[in-house]
């Protein structure tokens, strides 16, 4: 059988560029392995144009190959799929992947999902979770802001949350035990009715809400009833609980065994009561990852947790770096892309020094450059790991520099290609006038700001040669320092 790894191979490690032709082989096999791994179709297909759109027209420079070019963009393009950001590690979620806190009174998550996903288990892993180990960000940044305040340095504490679930699932009989017992393992309190009858189950989750908020509990887990199909008088049981509690998140569990079923219930709850996220369960019993895709692929919603098995303590957040290693099936992959993206910036860093070195640094140059530092992350996240920037520039300020970065780029992209070649022609000829107006108005700019990136443009350069030469001379530490 073809795998994902072997696809790679066929790709180019003479070309100069990704074309449409060079990659279409390895984008068929992927194609066919991501069927495989029972992603839905439609998924596949929107997830394989989105890669094809980012590889055609990629230049290969140095040392390194096509199929780490597409490797590595077909490795963000899934993680972003799932949810997660180029920024993420194998061990870490995007903000978006965290459990959204109401700042002051009781927080309600409502479990959603067909019977047998897994909901009533995973109110317990998810109970013992939060009270074990969450932190509670809104909490752990008011502490920050206090420590910038003071001069006394305090530890942030883990915030652990004070956990009550409501048993809402009252069509089953045994559904109420099987809760309570999960719960004890859990060492969570369960609000139950024991009499509830058929249709309590609004009923339940209000009063529940209630004993919450006079208990000082600040976190609610409404547990719910399923259908083995999706069905209408679930989905009204569903709205109604919405309604009478306005939850802060509607978490829809899915069993990643589904596959690619995961995607048409999850279109449906969307649809019928709208998701805020998903929860994946029984990754233990499923490797191939086909439901993470098509789920995030039909709703847009992250998934936040994953199940790893019956137990209570088999919770994990969700990593969608680490699950999209899993479904590229590779287990170097990380080392691999690593090693891509940093051979990429360094050869391009070389080519960018060398020109430099000529003395020839010139718009297209300095909009590699800007694309440079965003492919390394956002503007504002480059800059806060320069040592000494991080403290003194605010994310206003980082935002203003990326709207202005954004801005020259538009006006470069107004420029002929003499202009974009020979800065001259905008700086010092006597036409630079005209020119600059022109730009400016392709560009939608005023003529002001036309002339103001020109003085950025030269200040980029001064400091690209002064940078260039400092690194290139002899004590080059104590220059930098
Ligand atoms: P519900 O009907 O949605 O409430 O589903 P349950 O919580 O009752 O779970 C259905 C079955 O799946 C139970 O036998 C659970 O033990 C099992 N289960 C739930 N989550 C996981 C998981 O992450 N891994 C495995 N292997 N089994 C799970
Ligand atoms: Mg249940």
């Amino acid at each position: 059988a073809k795998s994902i790894t072997g696809s790679f191979n066929s790709l180019p490690k003479t070309a100069s560029k990704l074309t449409p032709s060079n990659i279409k082989p390895a984008l068929e096999d992927i194609r066919e392995a991501m069927v495989k791994a029972d992603v839905n179709l439609q998924v596949v297909d929107s997830l394989l144009s989105g890669v094809s759109k980012k590889c055609v027209g990629q230049e290969i420079v140095g040392e390194v190959t096509g199929s780490q070019y597409f490797v590595k963009i077909m490795y963000d393009e899934l993680t972003t799929m799932m949810g997660g950001t180029k920024d993420d590690t194998e061990n870490t979620a995007s903000p978006a992947q965290r459990i959204s806190y109401k700042k002051d009174g009781v927080t309600t998550l409502v479990m959603a999902g067909l019977q047998g996903a897994g909901k009533t288990t995973f109110c317990a892993k998810l109970a013992k979770y939060l009270t074990v180990n969450e932190v509670d960000y809104d909490a752990v940044e008011a502490m920050e802001e206090e420590e910038r305040k003071s001069t006394l340095s305090t530890r942030l504490p883990k915030s652990q949350r004070k956990v009550l679930i409501a048993a809402c699932d009252v069509y089953r009989p045994a559904a109420r035990e099987q809760l309570v017992l999960m719960a004890n393992k859990a060492g969570v309190q369960v609000y139950e009715e024991a009499d509830a009858e058929k249709g309590d189950a609004v009923k339940i989750a209000s009063a529940a809400a209630e004993f919450a908020e006079k208990n000082g509990y600040d976190t609610l887990i409404v547990d719910t009833a399923g259908r083995q199909v999706v069905d209408e008088n679930l989905m009204k049981e569903l709205r109604d609980i919405n309604k009478a509690l306005s939850p802060d998140e509607i978490l829809l569990v899915v069993d990643s065994m589904t596959g690619q079923a995961a995607a048409s219930v999850t279109a449906a709850f969307d649809a019928a009561v709208g998701i805020t996220g998903a929860i994946l369960t029984k990754t233990d019993g499923d490797s191939r990852g086909g439901a993470a895709v098509s789920i995030n692929g039909v709703s847009g919603r992250p998934i936040k947790f994953m199940g790893t098995g019956e137990k209570v303590d088999d919770i994990t957040p969700f990593f969608p770096k680490r699950m999209a290693s899993r479904i590229l099936g590779m287990g170097d992959i990380v080392s691999l892309v690593e090693k891509a993206s940093a051979e990429v910036s360094d050869a391009e860093a070389e080519a960018m020094a060398k020109k430099m070195e000529e003395g020839s640094f010139d718009f297209d140059d300095f909009l590699s450059q800007s694309k440079m530092v965003s492919k390394m992350g956002s503007f504002a996240g480059v800059a806060k790991m320069i040592p000494g920037m991080g403290g003194q520039i605010d994310d206003k300020m980082l935002r203003k520099a990326e709207v202005r970065l954004k801005k020259s780029e538009a006006m470069i992209n107004s420029m002929t290609k003499k202009e974009k070649s020979k800065p001259k022609l905008l700086l010092t000829d006597k036409t630079a006038r005209s020119r600059l107006d022109r730009i400016a108005k392709g560009s939608g700019n005023e003529y002001m700001d036309a002339v103001n990136f020109m003085s950025e443009f030269q200040k980029m350069k001064t400091m690209m040669s002064r940078m260039q030469k400092q690194m290139g001379g002899e004590g080059t530490m104590e220059a930098m320092g």
